[in-house]
């Protein structure tokens, strides 16, 4: 499997792809066709392992990487001393229509690890594949979770460090203290005083700054990314669309090639384009609903067809969902546009230039057959979360609330009773103070630091507290440097010198 950029250049293997992150012309590696998965071959994942199953679709595009390699990275990411389910993605039943995807029971309690505690595998072996010797120093910028779980991924791992920047105001008490905590002699973490976009528009500009690269190679370094853009993020998410449908065939609540929706909480649309790369693959899916906060740019793009970054940017209570410029869009543009590369740059000029571009009615039809786009403000997630843990009792964390209130607006909608997964992207402890607040009432979480927050949380809600959020108290804060916006690249050569 060869990979282009979305913007028409490059061609490249899988392993030069997980390496260089961004294609050179700023456009993103995708793959030159989508490999196919036959139904029979869907009914036998049934009878897998997660890990088996994870193999069995990393490889049909993980070409110029052998299997015992592939199987070898599989085991060590999903391992059990890594995950505290052996389903590693386990789907649990909320009511006769619908089902909970858990993709948050890895080391950081988010669905980032699915994908993060692979990725420093694959990049590993793709540095050996191309000759590079120098370090690769992964860049990362974060909404909250990615930024640990790249930390964790790649902590020690020889040949490898990792940099993360954080939006200083922009993370919860738990996102922070679980980043600045990090151990590991290879690991890096930076408050930049800017919000998301800041953070990642920066890293943007020193992935495609030649005298950064200079500076990183005089320091024997090569520049990676571990950030949503790469492909070897977006491939290990493909597995879990596969995992859930194969286990909703075998639990009897769909027949085999029946259609199956997925409403997945969206921020940088990473999550849900691996759920359109199954579709694309072969999986019987229906309708994909993409669930936005207050920050609805998404919301907009599928009813309008237009992406506009002229709004306000709000920090909302599910923070890994703040954000205005969507960068995995632009593989699903690639699609709209039917692969046309000159298309999406055009749309991807007028959006750096003028904060907008549409792509027009007949392909925002094309677009509605697949996607339905919703959004819910901060109290309605409150709400959903207190809602469903009284009428279900499940316990959502403000993410996966989002995505669980626009199912019912959906619905509402649509009357679509097609059976559907709400995917869940992280534990309700990460996000405690306003889980609390969401089944107790606004004054429950006063006056309480995060560690109350989650032991009063487990005595109300009676779901255990995760390990690593009890031993999080009792870690020293290894990580204090902050950075402007624009001194981002002197921080990171800071760290190095
Ligand atoms: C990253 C994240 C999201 C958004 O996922 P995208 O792939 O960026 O759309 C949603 N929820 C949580 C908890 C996350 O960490």
């Amino acid at each position: 499997m060869s990979f282009f950029s979305t913007r028409g250049g490059s061609c490249v293997t899988a392993s030069q792809a997980v390496l260089r992150g961004l294609a050179p012309d700023g456009g993103l590696f995708v793959p030159v066709m989508f490999p196919q998965v036959s139904p029979q071959k869907i009914a036998a994942l049934g009878e897998m392992s997660y890990q088996r199953r994870a193999l069995e679709i990393l490889k049909l595009f993980l070409e110029d990487f052998s299997l015992a390699e592939i199987q070898d990275a599989v085991d060590a990411a999903y391992g059990p001393d890594r995950f505290d389910d052996p389903a590693i993605a386990p789907l649990k039943r909320l009511d006769d229509q619908t089902w909970v995807l858990e993709l948050f029971h890895g080391p950081t309690l988010a669905f980032k690890d699915m994908a993060l505690q692979l990725l420093p595998h694959l990049t590993t072996l793709s540095a050996r594949k191309n000759g590079e010797n120098r370090e690769v120093a992964i860049l990362v910028a974060t909404s909250g979770d990615t930024g640990k779980a790249a930390l964790e991924g790649f902590r020690d791992v020889p040949g490898t460090s990792c940099t993360v920047f954080y939006p200083l105001d922009g993370v919860s008490d738990v996102q922070r203290l679980q980043m600045v905590t990090t151990a590991g002699a290879n690991t890096h973490v930076i408050a930049v005083k800017g919000n998301f976009d800041d953070a990642q528009t920066g890293v943007k500009e020193l992935f495609s700054s030649p005298d950064f690269a200079t500076e990183m190679d005089r320091r024997g370094k090569v520049l990676s990314s571990a950030n949503s853009i790469n492909f070897g993020r977006l491939v290990p998410q493909v597995v879990y669309y596969f995992s859930a449908y194969t286990d909703l065939v075998a639990q009897g609540a769909v027949r085999c090639g029946d259609p199956v929706n997925f409403c997945v909480p969206t921020g940088n649309f990473g999550n849900i384009l691996a759920a359109y790369y199954a579709r694309e693959m072969g999986l019987p899916v229906g309708k994909l609903i993409c669930a936005s906060n207050r920050n609805n740019v998404l919301t907009d793009f599928f009813s309008s067809g237009i992406y506009s970054t002229h709004r306000i940017f709000f920090k909302t209570k599910s923070p890994s969902m703040d954000i205005l410029v969507s960068s995995n869009l632009e593989r699903l543009l690639f699609e709209v546009a039917d692969r046309d590369g000159a298309l999406v740059k055009t749309w991807m000029d007028l959006l750096k230039k003028c904060g907008s571009y549409s792509v027009g009615d007949q392909r925002r039809e094309w677009l509605e057959n697949i996607f339905w786009g919703g959004c819910a403000d901060d109290n309605a997630t409150l709400a959903e979360i207190g809602a469903r843990f009284q009428q279900d009792h499940y316990l959502l964390d403000t993410h996966t609330a989002v995505a669980s209130n626009v199912l019912r607006q959906y619905r509402a909608a649509k009357n679509d009773a097609t059976p559907t997964v709400l995917v869940s992207t992280a534990s309700p402890y990460k996000f405690a103070r306003d889980v609390l607040s969401g089944i107790a009432g606004p004054d429950a979480a006063e006056n309480l630091d995060a560690f109350a927050c989650s032991a009063e949380l487990e005595k109300r809600s009676g779901v255990p507290m995760p390990e690593s959020v009890r031993r999080l108290r009792d870690l020293p804060v290894r990580h204090r440097a902050e950075c402007g916006t624009d001194g981002m690249g002197p921080a990171v050569l800071a760290e190095f010198d």
